[in-house]
C-alpha cells in the first residue's frame, strides 16, 4: 500500500492539455491558437533584442552574484515598475504613497494581494469578470476567500461588454468586497471598457466601498503605447483611490519563464507604508522567501536606461501592430469568404486574445477535423498565433465550421 493511494487525479488544465494534444498531432497544417504567448510571423517565440543585449551585458558583469535579493525584491526594480504603471507625474509617487513588492510573475503578485487582503484586512468576498483568466478564482480560494463571485462582462449576443450587467452586479456587491479589474487587454475576451465606462465602473466601486485589484499583464499590448495602456491605474491614482495592482512582464518583455512580476500598493498616506511593507514581507517570507533575480535585473536595466527603453518601446509597438495586422487580415478573409455572421468584433477587440464566438461544438470541429487548437470558452484564440502562412487555412476552417 501507499500513503498516497487515496489521492485522486486532478482535472487537466485546459490550456496545457491543448498544448499536449497539439504537440502529439502529426498533421502538417496543424495550428495552435491556444497558446498564451507572443509568436512571430514565423510562429516562433521572440526573445526581444534589447533583452538579449542586456543579458550579454549581465553575463560580462563581474560584479553580479547569486546572493539572495531582499525579501521585497530589487529596490530599483520596484521603483521603476511603479513609475511604468503610474507615470512620472503620479500624485501617489510624488507624495510617497506607493509601496511595491517584486513577485514571481503576475500570478505571484495576485497571490500576495489575495493573501494580504484576506489575512490582514479580513476581506472574504471577491468579484471576478465572467469570464476571466482561469487562475483568478482559484488563487483567491486558496488564499481563503470563501465567497468568490462573478460580475457579468462578456455579452455573447452582442459579442461586446455587458456594461449594464457589470454595473448591476457590482452594485449588488456586499459591503467590503474586492473586485479584480483587468487593467488593459482583457483576457480572454479582448474587450475593454471605454474611458467613460471606466468612470462609471469606478464610481460604482467607490459607492459600494469595493476594494480594487488591477490585474495588468498586457501593458503595451492593446495600443502599443505603455502610457495609454495604463489608463485605469493612473485614473485611480489621480482620483485619490487606494488600490493594488499586479503587474506582469511575462508578455511585454517576453520573460515568461523568468517569473517577473510586481505588486503595487497605493495607499492614502505615507505613514501606512512601513506597516504594509512589514506585513507583506512576512507573507513573502513564507511563500517564496525572496524573489528571483534574472528577469527583474533585465527589466530594471531597460527601464532605467533611456536608449534601452526606447528600443523596448519599439519592440512593444512591433508586437502590438503585428497583432492588429492579424486581426485585420482574419476579418478581411472571413468577409471575403462570405462567412455567415458579423465578424467586426475581431477588429474591435484588442490585445492578444479574441473571443471568436465559436460555439463549443464548432471549437470541437476545429480541433478534430481541422487540427486547429483553441479554447472552448468563447472560442478564444491567440491572435499572434496566426501568421501570414496559416491565416488562409484558419479562415477557411472557421468558414467551414460556421456554415
Ligand atoms: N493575469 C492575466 C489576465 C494573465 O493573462 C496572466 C498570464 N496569462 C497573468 C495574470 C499572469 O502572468 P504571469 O505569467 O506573469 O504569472
Amino acid at each position: 500500500g501507499s500513503v498516497f493511494a487515496d489521492i485522486e487525479g486532478a482535472p487537466a488544465i485546459e490550456v496545457f492539455k491543448l498544448i499536449g494534444d497539439y504537440n502529439e498531432d502529426t498533421f502538417d497544417k496543424k495550428v495552435n491558437l491556444g497558446v498564451g504567448a507572443y509568436r512571430t510571423d514565423e510562429g516562433k517565440p521572440w526573445v526581444l533584442p534589447v533583452v538579449k543585449t542586456v543579458e550579454a551585458m549581465m553575463a560580462g558583469d563581474a560584479g553580479l552574484n547569486h546572493e539572495y535579493l531582499p525579501i521585497s525584491g530589487l529596490p530599483d526594480y520596484r521603483t521603476a515598475c511603479q513609475k511604468l504603471l503610474l507615470g512620472s507625474e503620479s500624485p501617489a509617487i510624488q507624495s510617497s504613497r506607493v509601496e511595491s513588492f517584486q513577485a514571481c510573475g503576475g500570478t505571484g503578485a495576485i497571490r500576495l494581494a489575495a493573501d494580504f487582503l484576506k489575512r490582514l484586512m479580513n476581506y472574504d468576498c471577491v468579484y471576478v469578470s465572467k469570464p476571466t483568466w482561469g487562475n483568478h478564482k482559484t488563487i483567491f480560494k486558496r488564499s481563503g476567500f470563501s465567497d468568490v463571485r462573478e460580475y457579468r462582462y462578456w455579452h455573447p449576443e452582442t459579442k461586446s461588454l455587458d456594461f449594464q450587467g457589470m454595473l448591476e452586479d457590482l452594485n449588488n456587491a456586499p459591503e467590503r468586497s474586492v473586485v479584480i479589474l483587468h487593467g488593459v487587454a482583457h483576457n480572454p475576451t479582448g474587450v475593454d471598457p471605454t474611458k467613460d465606462q471606466w468612470v462609471e465602473i469606478i464610481k460604482t466601486c467607490q459607492a459600494k466601498n469595493i476594494f480594487i485589484l488591477v490585474d495588468i499583464a498586457y501593458q503595451g499590448f492593446a495600443t502599443g503605447d505603455l502610457d495609454a495602456d495604463a489608463h485605469l491605474p493612473r485614473y485611480l491614482d489621480r482620483n485619490n483611490i487606494e488600490f493594488m495592482a499586479a503587474q506582469s512582464f511575462s508578455k511585454n518583455f517576453g520573460l515568461y519563464n523568468e517569473r517577473t512580476g510586481n505588486l503595487v500598493v497605493v495607499c492614502a498616506n505615507s505613514e501606512l507604508k512601513a506597516k504594509i511593507r512589514s506585513q507583506m514581507e512576512l507573507i513573502i517570507r513564507v511563500t517564496w522567501s525572496n524573489p528571483p533575480n534574472h528577469g527583474a535585473r533585465i527589466v530594471t536595466t531597460v527601464l532605467n536606461n533611456p536608449a534601452n527603453c526606447a528600443e523596448w518601446k519599439e519592440h512593444i509597438k512591433e508586437m502590438a501592430s503585428r497583432i492588429k495586422q492579424m486581426r485585420q487580415m482574419l476579418h478581411a478573409k472571413l468577409k471575403a469568404l462570405g462567412t455567415p455572421g458579423n465578424w467586426d468584433h475581431i477588429i474591435q477587440q484588442i490585445g492578444m486574445f479574441s473571443f471568436t464566438g465559436l460555439s463549443p461544438k464548432q471549437v470541437e470541429m476545429m480541433i478534430n477535423k481541422y487540427h486547429i487548437y483553441l479554447l472552448k470558452e468563447g472560442g478564444r484564440i491567440n491572435m499572434c498565433a496566426l501568421t501570414t502562412s496559416n491565416i488562409d487555412y484558419v479562415a477557411k476552417s472557421i468558414h467551414s465550421v460556421v456554415t
